[in-house]
């Protein structure tokens, strides 16, 4: 039987440019994630990794093959999505490696946001800005604003953002690059955890040495394909 959730990518390709100029990034990749799996995906800088999660999210768009999202079939040698605007921002969360949090605006108002812009109500969408904050154990900040937080305070609120419309898909490009091994550690766990709980999908882009033992199950991609492996799965609880 079809998997009705999480992420499912068939052969996919994507070329830069034409002609004498033409990059392929992706040759054919192949990859799922179950809904409430943390996925990694390791490979050196070049091979394709950010291209692969531009695809997933259509922010740019593939050359050629399938994406899958729960049940929605995305991309078939062409999108098969009306809105892709209204993909990106109700059905998946992103985390960058830089958390790009709104200068001007709090914590709460940061996570806030985003359900405002789909249509909630300011008192639920804060509302919901409180429980993540609370879950990440950031509460205590929830009315400072990002240039008061410490890295590790910013990292864990762009969390908190990326989840906030309960997406199904949790794509991050190197989310724990600029942290120490506890606080990237810590970052794990909360996304571990929070994928369980919301049976969220999540791909973790990185080659962050300190998080790689912690995957049960990793990607490395080269020359723009991948090869699945088993990983150590360290216990982070
Ligand atoms: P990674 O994230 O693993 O470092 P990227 O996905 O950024 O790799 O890049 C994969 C390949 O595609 C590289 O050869 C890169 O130079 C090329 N590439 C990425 N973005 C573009 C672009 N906008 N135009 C042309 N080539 C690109
Ligand atoms: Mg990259």
């Amino acid at each position: 039987m079809a998997e009705t959730n999480g992420i499912r990518i068939e052969g996919l390709r994507k070329v830069y440019g034409r002609g004498e100029t033409a990059v392929e990034a992706l040759a054919g990749v192949d990859m799922q994630v179950a809904a409430g799996e943390v996925v990694g995906l390791v490979g050196p800088s070049g091979s394709g990794k950010s291209t692969l999660l531009k695809c997933l999210g259509a922010v740019i768009e593939p050359t050629a093959g399938r994406m899958t999202l729960g049940e929605t079939l995305i991309y078939d040698d062409g999108w098969r999505l009306g809105d892709r605007r209204a993909l990106r921002r109700d059905r998946i969360g992103f985390v960058f490696q830089a958390p790009y949090l709104i200068p001007f605006l709090d914590v709460t108002d940061n996570i806030a946001l985003l359900p405002m812009l789909a249509g909630r109500s300011n008192a639920e969408s804060r509302a919901r800005a409180r429980e993540l904050l609370d879950a990440l154990d950031v509460a205590h900040r929830a009315r400072a604003m990002p240039s008061q937080l410490s890295g590790g305070e910013q990292q864990r609120v762009a969390i908190a953002r990326a989840l906030v419309n309960r997406p199904p898909v949790i794509l991050a490009d190197e989310p724990t690059a600029p942290l120490d091994s506890v606080r990237a550690l810590g970052v794990m766990r909360l996304l571990d955890r929070l994928a369980r709980e919301y049976r969220t999908a999540v791909i973790v882009v990185t080659h962050d040495e300190k998080i790689i033992p912690t995957f049960r199950r990793l990607y490395h991609i080269r020359d723009g394909r991948t090869h699945e492996e088993v990983g150590e799965g360290r216990r982070l609880d």
